[in-house]
This record gives C-alpha cells, sequence and structure tokens, in this order.
C-alpha cells in the first residue's frame, strides 16, 4: 500500500475530519521485541588438526590430532533487513579462521613451560626434555597459553568479532564460538561484542 493511498486523515459518516496519523494507523515496520541469535554449525565448518595441551601442573600430553567441530552465534537486535547478522558474512569469516587451522599443527605461544622458538623455515617447540621441529608452514602459532577446545573458541570467537566489529557496530551484543574435540565434547567463550568491553565471565 503506498503512503499516499492509506492517507494522514480519515471522514467519518458525519464528514468531521479526523487526524490520524500514519505511523499509529498503519505502521509500516511494526516494532518487534525479544533478543535475537543467529547460530552457525555447518558441516564444512570443521578443521582437522594436530595439538598437545599441558595438564595438572606439569603433565605434557603427547601429540596427537582431532577432527575438530566448530560452531558459533550472535546475539543482538535487528536490523534494517530483520536481521541479527548476514548468515553469508558470519559464515565466511569462520570459514576463513577454519581454512588457517586445518591440516596444521596448533601451537600455544604464551604458555609458560612450553618454549616456541619460530624461525622463518621451521617451528622448535621444547617442553623440559622433549623437543619438536615442524616446518614453519605446518604451524598455526596461536596467542593462547594451552590450545584447549576453550582458548581455542576464544581464539576463534576474537577474530571474528575483529573482522565484524567495525562493520556492524554495537547492535550486536556478544558472540559465543564452540569447539567440539571429540564428537560432543565442547569448549565455549563467550565474549562481549564490542572489543573495548570487559570480557564477560561465563555463565
Ligand atoms: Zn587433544
Amino acid at each position: 500500500m503506498s503512503k499516499s493511498s492509506s492517507g494522514s486523515k480519515a471522514s467519518n459518516a458525519g464528514g468531521q475530519s479526523i487526524g490520524v496519523p500514519l505511523a499509529s494507523s498503519l505502521p509500516e515496520r511494526p516494532a518487534v521485541h525479544g533478543s535475537f541469535k543467529v547460530q552457525l554449525q555447518k558441516e564444512q565448518l570443521v578443521f582437522s588438526s594436530a595439538h598437545f595441551i599441558t595438564f595438572a601442573g606439569d603433565i605434557c600430553e603427547c601429540l596427537h590430532g582431532h577432527n575438530y567441530g566448530l560452531r558459533a552465534e550472535v546475539e543482538g537486535s535487528l536490523d534494517e533487513n530483520r536481521y541479527v547478522i548476514d548468515f553469508i558474512a558470519f559464515r565466511e569469516s569462520l570459514a576463513e579462521l577454519v581454512k588457517q587451522l586445518d591440516h596444521h599443527m596448533l601451537i600455544a605461544m604464551h604458555h609458560p613451560l612450553i618454549l616456541v622458538d619460530a624461525q622463518e623455515n621451521e617451528v622448535t617447540v621444547r617442553f623440559r626434555e622433549k623437543r619438536w621441529v615442524f616446518p614453519r608452514e605446518d604451524c598455526m602459532l596461536l596467542p593462547i597459553t594451552n590450545t584447549t577446545a576453550e582458548e581455542i573458541a576464544w581464539w576463534i570467537a576474537t577474530e571474528v568479532r575483529k573482522k565484524l566489529y567495525p562493520k556492524i557496530g554495537d547492535r550486536l551484543i556478544s558472540i559465543e564460538v564452540g569447539v567440539d574435540e571429540n564428537n560432543g565434547q565442547w569448549g565455549c567463550c563467550r565474549l562481549p561484542w564490542n572489543p573495548s568491553s570487559p570480557a564477560m565471565s561465563n555463565p
């Protein structure tokens, strides 16, 4: 219906003119209240990578690999298109990160006991008497302390936010990423959408 045909005034049977504001009589975009999320968990958002972690202080796992799964969601209000985020842009930002992780050796750069020496062609990793040497191109060096699913999820959430926050701004509230390490064992991280907001505690 065009705005001209809807009119801003109406006449009753007696011919008395009644003012009817257009916005209140025929709202073209009714307000929708609520909390909205977009969630992605796609078959192609998987990566196969090698890693090891330490636990219980100084126990170091043997090198091994996982077929990791990934899911992600963002929460916020609707934009002028009536969606939280463009599915394609969200999916592509995740796919780029999956590509960086897939078929790589995941190495935590900030572990207090794992020493990483990254040279142009190779990366040497030491943990006490253990020593591994990898081709540089096979390694993904991550700014985390331990390559747990939780910290990998944190890195992915941080990178997606870094890429999409400048385009979307403060309309979104949060981003949550889950990394499945072993068929249903998820490590998750939720971050405020605004990178300058203090990190929220996990629920
Ligand atoms: Zn593992």
